[in-house]
Order: C-alpha cells, then structure tokens, then sequence
C-alpha cells in the first residue's frame, strides 16, 4: 500500500501558475516525498528510466542506509548495477572517477545528500546521462540546477543539469545524523538574511531582484519553524515542511536562473572559510552558513535599523591585503567581479542624498522581509543548528578575515559591503 505519496510537482505547477503570468516548465518530472519507499522503487524508476542502463551509485554510509534496500528490490526487474563508492571526493579528481565508472551506463541513480548528489549531477551533465537521485538529508542541491563543486582547491557553483527524479523516503531521512538535518535547515532559513541583501542590492545599485520565488517558500516557512525542534526530534509530518523547503529553494534558483535568493553575504562568509580554513575545519556548508547568517542578520539588524541612514564614503579597497591573501593572479580574477559593486566619490554623494530622502521607505521596504535577530538566533536555536564559529571549532581569525574580506570574493552587494562603505564593518570584527 502507498503510504501518503505526495508528488509536489503537482502543487508547484499549480502554485507557480497562479503566481505567475508565465508559463514557466520545471524541468524534473516527479518530486515524490513519502514515509517509505519499501517495494514501491520499481514503479518510480520505470517512470523515469524506462529500458535505461542504470547504475546506482551510492557511498558506504548511504549504501548502508538505503542503497542496499534499492538495489536488492531492483535487481533482476531492471537493467541495473551498483556502485559503491569508497571515498567520495568533492574535486575534479572525483568527478572523472564517476565520470569512469558510469561511462557504460545512460543513468544514474544517486543515492546520497551533498558530494555524491553534485558530482553525479555535474558529470552526468558533462556525460549527457539521466539522473534521478534518492535523497539521505535534507538539502536545497537536489532539485536545483548547478552543481557545488571544489575544483583546484576552490568552491564555485558549475552549470548541470536537473534530475528527472527526486525522491525523499521519510522514513530514511528522518533517521539522518542530527548535524546533517539542522545543517539544510540553516541553509534554507538564511532565505531572509539573503532576501535582505539581494533586496538591498536592488533598491541601492538597481540590480536585478525577482521576489516570486519568496511566495513559494513562504508557503512553508513558517511551519518550518514552529515545527523546528519537532523536526530535529526526527517527525516526519513536520520533516515534510522542511523538505518542501529545501526543494522550492532549489527550484527557485533554477527558475530564476540565479542563486542571489539564498546565498548572498552569509554564503560570503562561508565561501571563505572553505577557501582558506585548513583541514581542522569539520563545519559543513550548511553548519557554516548556519553561523555566518547569525551574524549577518545581526548587523542587518543594527545598521538598517538606525534612526538616520548611515553615510557612505568611496569603497576603500585594501589592495595589498587582499593580494597578499588572494596571490597576485586571483586577486586580479576577484577584482574583475567585486570592481562592479565598488562605489566610486560621486556615486557615493548620490546615494548619500537618495538614503536622505528614503531612507524611511527603504527600512519598510526592508522590515517586511528581515526577520528581528532574536527570533532568527532562537529560530535556529530550537533545531539545533550551530550559532557561533567556536560552537563550529572555527578558528576566531579565520572568521574575523572572513567577515572583512568576504565581501569582496563575489560581484553580489551585501550589508557587508554597506556596512564597510560607512566605517561599520569593524564594529562586527
Ligand atoms: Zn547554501
């Protein structure tokens, strides 16, 4: 008997087509979430993959929890093979391993959260295979379209291409390690620090800025939550909120064809801790990102709280600070992008007289979608997400250079860069 399937792409269709005048296709044809998949693999898999070669890939920790079980209740019924794999590697080296094994193969099925889920998501691109992935936490990679990869040491986003299916077995992930659970819940409730920033951006540079996928998650972030320490307890009802979560923020960014939703300054600070922490770092993106966002929103907070706008200077770039943390060749390829957000005298005359006259309306404009410091720092508290880099064991340095110089490893204006143009960046160091 099926218990409880809930294919959300139903409701996404539905949602987005009366949000929306356009007519926008989602490129994944199931996004399934159910109690358990027990017996029922068989059927979603020939939906998607019908007469495909398939290999199932999954490591020994998914392997254990979930792999096994698919392959054993698939084998013999389809053309199917499995893969475990050893030792998962987020770089160039673990793609081409991936890209080896499965060159026989026109799809493959993931079985796993964060490096299997992109590097099987980057290489099935590159190989032009299908792949759907079996979900082992909750996580906002699986339904978007890049992959997070670490090549030559650094960490960007890389085109790919979408799964045909997304499946979330309740039953297994509610029993995922708790780090892992309050880690995509960290990384999806970040949308306001992210909403602020990219708003900000929009209403200071003119940018580009499209709301529309902020209604979508609104439908659940709130039940998300109430329901936070229900969640970290392991309840599937209330894991559901959070995986719809996760899964409309992927599928923003590949609407919108941007990530600027959820990642702007706290994925910042993230970003430069995985460039330059050593290997005493054992925070995951999301547990970062957990802890950068904390302090994100509290100067969010502070800064565009105040009675009168704060005055801006010319943006003050520490050019032999930077090379000498960069190198020479990777400073000049990061100024390329940050050059873009720098303010210039004149330019900072102009805003200075536009934050004058405004600068009521822009805190309103602001305030309807800032969430106060106090609830957000309780708000991860009660599912357990890590708050502060000490609870995170990240060296105190690290994290200070990180908020100083994080605004500059991206072209995305953030408070980080408005709180430096107006001598309020040291006040958070
Ligand atoms: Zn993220």
């Amino acid at each position: 008997m099926k218990t409880s399937q809930e294919n959300i792409i139903k409701e996404l269709n539905l949602k987005i087509l009366k949000n929306s005048n356009k007519n926008i296709k989602i490129p994944i044809n199931d996004i399934i979430i159910q109690e358990c998949f027990d017996g029922e693999e068989l059927e979603l898999i020939n939906k998607n993959h019908k007469d495909e070669k398939i290999l199932l890939i999954s490591d020994t920790n998914t392997h254990d929890i979930l792999g096994a079980k698919l392959f054993n209740n698939l084998k013999n019924k389809i053309d199917i093979n499995e893969f475990i794999w050893k030792n998962p590697i987020n770089s160039e080296v673990g793609v081409e391993e991936i890209k080896n094994v499965s060159k026989n193969f026109s799809t493959i099925i993931a079985v796993g959260s964060g490096t299997i889920c992109d590097t099987i998501k980057y290489s099935t691109f590159i190989n032009k295979q299908n792949f759907s992935v079996f979900a082992t936490s909750p996580m906002n990679a699986y339904t978007s379209a890049n992959a997070s990869l670490k090549f030559n040491g650094n960490r960007g986003s890389f085109k790919a291409h979408s799964a045909k299916g997304v499946y979330f077995d309740l039953s297994v992930i509610s029993k995922c390690p708790k780090n892992l659970i309050s880690a995509g819940f960290s990384d999806v409730i970040c949308r306001t620090t992210a909403q602020v920033d990219w708003l900000l951006s929009n209403i200071l540079l003119n940018t580009y800025y499209n709301a529309e996928p902020y209604d979508l998650l609104k439908l659940y972030e709130d039940k998300t939550i109430i329901n936070a320490k229900k969640i970290i307890q392991g309840d599937t009802e209330s894991l559901r909120y959070l995986i719809k979560l996760c899964t409309f923020m992927g599928l923003g960014t590949m609407i919108i064809g941007t990530s600027h939703l959820g990642s702007m300054a706290e994925h910042n600070i993230s970003h430069y801790i995985d460039m330059f922490g050593d290997n005493t770092i054992s925070t995951s993106h999301g547990e970062q990102v957990g802890i950068a966002s904390i302090t994100i929103s509290k100067m969010q907070n502070e800064i565009l709280k105040l009675n009168k706008p704060p005055i801006l200077h010319k943006t003050n770039v520490p050019e032999e600070e930077l090379k000498k943390i960069f190198g020479r060749e990777n400073y000049n390829k990061i100024k390329k992008n940050f050059i873009s957000k720098c303010i210039n005298n004149e330019k900072a005359y102009n805003l200075n007289k536009f934050l004058d006259k405004n600068w009521q309306n822009i805190q309103n404009k602001i305030d309807g979608v800032m969430m106060p410091f106090n609830k957000f720092w309780e708000c991860l508290g009660s599912c357990n997400a890590l708050r502060t880099p000490s609870e995170g064991g990240i060296n105190e340095d690290l994290y200070k250079e990180a908020i100083k110089y994080g605004r500059f490893i991206r072209d995305r204006y953030t408070i980080l860069d408005f709180a430096d143009d107006c001598d309020k960046l040291e006040m958070y160091i």
